[in-house]
């Protein structure tokens, strides 16, 4: 049998590798390191799980498609975009996975997304592989004719590659209901089919699941409630600081609103608004979803409350939770310490990766409940799930039925990753947790489907 250090060696060597046959993949690499360091004891402890290939055939894209996105803006001008979709694995289902339109999207960034997204997706229980795809195209800015005639120009190309038994893209940063909409417009005129079951996040009226637009958001806040019911205490009077105004952002703020906790800041990337009433969400949503204005604006209209600080980070603000719903990175080391300082005790990730390593691990140490995004943010491809599952049965659910399977999945989520961290020595480690489940359940699948 091999021993814990030698099968560790195994995977740095492995590491190694990935990082010199992905040249210039920072955010991949990041996302590879934090998975491989916590397998060594599922892999020493289970020795199919070393059978040469497996975890090599893992962290390999099982195909990789980057096409041109040509389109023209409202004075006649041609632009070009790089549209990208990864269909990493697809063992447990169809790849499954959204898709993020930002000026920051380059494949490394979709290979990091991707990859979170298998271990994420196998945690849900349900039958969706992972993907991701996107553009380096950024809405902002832009008007609602320039946008579709974006998705367009993207979904031209992209329609040969997806379907609702092959691969079924959804929203993610900069990917909304105005975009799934042109999306879903463009497949079907290209394919000729309704086939509503092909993306997910559409509107209601049109294949589209109540609580989908809540779901990551709601389902971070379910996954921090059980976070601190583990520790004897709920969210009720507890001070929380989220990141973001988007989708995720607005939600989050919504569910811990609604479980009696006082969620006092939201951000963008100009800087942070802090309002010790609470975050009006009335006002941030007709600011960020209808106008598609800035936080700053938030601060104006609100009144004595709240204040916008220009360039600052929410994680200055003094609080007993922190949920980062804003993009990757957006926690390091030096905010954590602060959140430490201040007296934090749990941090969950509404947005793929947005603690750093070194944050982690300083979180870690000072004994902070922290839930990775693969675990805590699964609820919004939980709910894709069950949109595709209402499509197949051309039926939809009422809301608080799809609520109700949210509140199921969390928590069934939260416990796996207890539990798994504690079989493996990891009490209170939901990293460790997350990784060995989710692994453990894409690996078995492999194995079993043989060396494709
Ligand atoms: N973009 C979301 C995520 O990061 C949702 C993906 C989906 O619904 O397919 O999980």
């Amino acid at each position: 049998m091999t021993t814990r250090s030698e099968t560790q060696s195994t995977l740095d060597h492995l590491l190694t590798e990935i990082e010199h046959r992905n040249p210039a993949q920072p955010e991949f690499h990041q996302a590879a390191h934090e998975v491989l360091e916590t397998l060594a004891p599922v892999v020493a402890a289970r020795p199919e799980y070393a059978e040469p290939g497996l975890i090599e055939r893992l962290v390999e894209p099982e195909r990789q498609v980057m096409f041109r996105v040509p389109w023209q803006d409202d004075q006649g001008r041609v632009r070009v975009n790089r549209g990208f979709r990864v269909e990493f694995n697809s063992a447990l289902g169809p790849y499954k996975g959204g898709l993020r339109f930002h000026p920051s999207v380059n494949l490394g960034v979709i290979k990091f997304l991707g990859f979170e997204q298998i271990f994420k997706n196998a945690l849900t229980g349900l039958g969706i592989g992972g993907g991701k795809g996107g553009s380096d195209f950024d809405p902002h800015g832009r008007s609602d004719a320039e946008v579709m005639r974006f998705c367009q120009s993207f979904m031209t190309e992209l329609y040969r590659h997806i379907g609702e038994h092959t691969d079924v893209p959804a929203g993610d940063i900069g990917v909304g209901g105005r975009e799934i909409g042109y999306l879903f417009g463009q497949y079907r005129r290209i394919t000729n089919r309704w086939e509503s079951g092909v993306l997910t996040g559409k509107g209601q009226g049109w294949g589209g699941s109540l609580i989908r637009p809540e779901a990551t958001g709601y389902g971070n806040v379910l996954f921090a409630a059980a976070m601190m019911r583990e520790r004897g205490e709920d969210l009720e009077g507890q001070t929380a600081v989220v990141s973001g105004s988007g989708n995720v952002a607005i939600y989050t703020i919504e569910k811990l609103t609604a479980l009696g906790a006082n969620a006092v800041t939201c951000s963008d990337s100009s800087g942070y608004v802090v309002d010790e009433k609470g975050i009006d969400l009335d006002l941030l949503k007709q600011i960020k979803e209808v106008e598609r204005g800035r936080v700053d604006a938030y601060a104006e209209r609100r009144g004595a409350s709240a204040r916008f600080v220009p360039g600052g980070r929410v994680w200055e603000v003094p609080a007993d939770l922190a949920l980062p719903s804003a993009t990757q990175n957006e926690l390091d080391e030096n905010d954590a310490a602060t959140l430490i300082r201040n007296g934090v005790k749990a941090v969950s990730e509404g947005a793929n990766m947005p603690t750093t390593p070194e944050a982690v691990h300083l979180l870690q140490q000072a004994g902070v409940a922290f839930g990775p995004g693969k675990a805590a943010n699964a609820g919004g491809v939980a709910v894709s799930a069950l949109e595709m599952a209402q499509n197949h049965a051309r039926t939809s659910w009422t809301a608080a039925r799809v609520e109700e399977e949210l509140a199921d999945i969390m928590t069934s989520i939260h416990t796996t990753c207890h539990e798994t961290a504690e079989r493996y020595d990891a009490p209170g480690d939901y990293v460790t947790g997350a990784n060995i489940a989710g692994f453990e359940r894409v690996a078995d699948a492999m194995l079993a489907q043989g060396v494709i």
